[in-house]
């Protein structure tokens, strides 16, 4: 999730742990702010305009969810992985994933997704601010009350030029994520759409 700068309004307490709010990092919330501190916990499956329409209550309850999450991930050991910017780790036995960018997925609290939740699994080329060049995003439909998607871009750098090779090595790793949730018997290959 990007930094936003504070604005004007956005000062005073956090709404959920009532720490002053700092300048950076803060967020907004449908009827409240939360800081810097609690922002870091929420799910990074959620975007900050999903946070803006999420009442104080309603982070309270994610932000439990979140630490639920820590004891689920006690238990989730990963015995497949493919690694990238973001690297997927699957754990055949509990039918379960994870996706993080960071190197330890543990202390960065990454979502367990039980396989059964996903809707549908698509790659898809999207286009890169105002230009002809393009990002590809793994995107899952999820059946959760904590997101609905799981969507990442697989590119670590923005905007790849249409028919190059760097576009084509995003194309192949994402297919590699898509392989390896099919062939781990994680998700039905009727799940997969084509772009
Ligand atoms: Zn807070």
């Amino acid at each position: 999730m990007e930094e936003t700068v504070l604005n004007m309004e956005m000062t005073g307490k956090c709404s959920v742990c009532k720490e002053e709010l700092t300048m950076f990092g803060s967020k907004e919330l449908k009827n409240g702010v939360i800081c810097r501190n609690c922002a870091k916990k929420v799910s990074s499956w959620i975007t900050d305009e999903e946070l803006k329409l999420k009442s104080i209550n309603g982070i309270k309850i994610h932000l439990r969810n979140r630490e639920k999450n820590m004891e689920k991930l006690a238990g989730f050991n990963p015995d497949t992985t493919v690694e990238g910017k973001y690297t997927l780790y699957i754990d055949k036995e509990k039918k379960a994933f994870a996706v993080s960018k960071k190197s330890d997925f543990r202390t960065d609290n990454a979502d367990v997704i039980p396989a059964r939740i996903v809707k549908s699994i698509e790659l898809k080329c999207l286009p890169y601010e105002d230009t002809e060049n393009l990002d590809v995003y793994l995107i899952a439909d999820v059946r959760n009350r904590m997101f609905d998607k799981v969507c990442y871009r697989v590119n670590e750098f923005p905007g790849l030029e249409k028919d190059s090779v760097e576009l084509n090595d995003a194309l192949t790793l994402g297919k590699n994520y898509i392989k390896a949730l099919v062939d781990t018997g994680l998700v039905n290959s009727k799940r997969v759409k084509e772009d």
